[in-house]
């Protein structure tokens, strides 16, 4: 649910102070990514720890974004539940693969992405919305300076910014991207058959069954 929040950071009707209770991170479903969030992890190192919890999805508006989601998590049950099986919505573990269950903790606080940085203020482009208002406890919790205001709308914009260049790139970079995969995909498995022509025949026999195997499971 999204309330307008337009004027209420600029008439400092808006105030937020986290309390780290975790709600958002529980139930928020898949975090959108932008190229800052890439950015930072790979200057802190991390990125081989969010690797597996990478995923694309396909946007309600047609565009593809990147996003963080569990392994087992179904990037689309997310959408798909919001419009037509709220029952099921409550049965789904929508929690972040992030996000400590037991301690109610984000396991990368220090590297997490500008989306969380923002939330619950989100800017569409010509104004400001407080998401799920009534289910996190920050809003309205004590005092917020009005630099504080300042730098969550600033944050808020930079996430819209940032997310719509993201949305612009993504498909040229698929584009552009496939041949090369594909190329890459082709030497391997020419150098795959040249080094299975290589084996002693029983060796090959036994790679070339197991191969089989696996091709049944598909
Ligand atoms: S729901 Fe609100 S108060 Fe709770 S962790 Fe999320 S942003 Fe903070
Ligand atoms: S990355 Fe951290 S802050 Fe963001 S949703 Fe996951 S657990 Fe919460």
């Amino acid at each position: 649910m999204s309330s307008e929040a337009d004027s209420a950071p600029r008439k400092q009707k808006f105030v937020f102070n986290c309390t780290r209770c975790g709600t958002c991170c529980a139930k928020r479903g898949p975090i959108p990514l932008v190229m800052s969030d890439l950015i930072m992890w790979a200057k802190n190192n991390v990125v081989a720890n969010m690797m597996p919890y990478l995923k694309f999805l396909k946007t309600p508006q047609g565009t593809v974004d990147l996003v963080l989601a569990r392994k087992d998590q179904d990037p689309y049950a997310f959408l798909q539940q919001d419009k037509k099986d709220k029952k099921k919505k409550k049965e789904e573990d929508l929690s972040c693969p992030l996000f400590n269950k037991e301690k109610k903790e984000c396991l990368i606080y220090s590297n997490r992405p500008l989306s969380c940085r923002t939330y619950p203020l989100e800017y569409d482009g010509s104004k400001f919305m407080v998401v799920n208002a009534d289910e996190c406890p920050g809003i309205g919790n004590g005092e917020m300076t009005k630099e504080a205001k300042l730098e969550m709308r600033d944050l808020a914009k930079r996430m819209n910014k940032e997310l719509t260049e993201m949305r612009i790139a993504m498909p040229i970079l698929s584009q552009a991207f496939q041949p090369f995969i594909l190329q890459e995909l082709m030497e391997a498995q020419q150098k795959f058959m040249e080094e299975l022509e290589k084996m002693p025949p029983e060796e090959r026999e036994r790679i070339e069954k197991e191969m089989m195997k696996q091709q049944m499971k598909k």
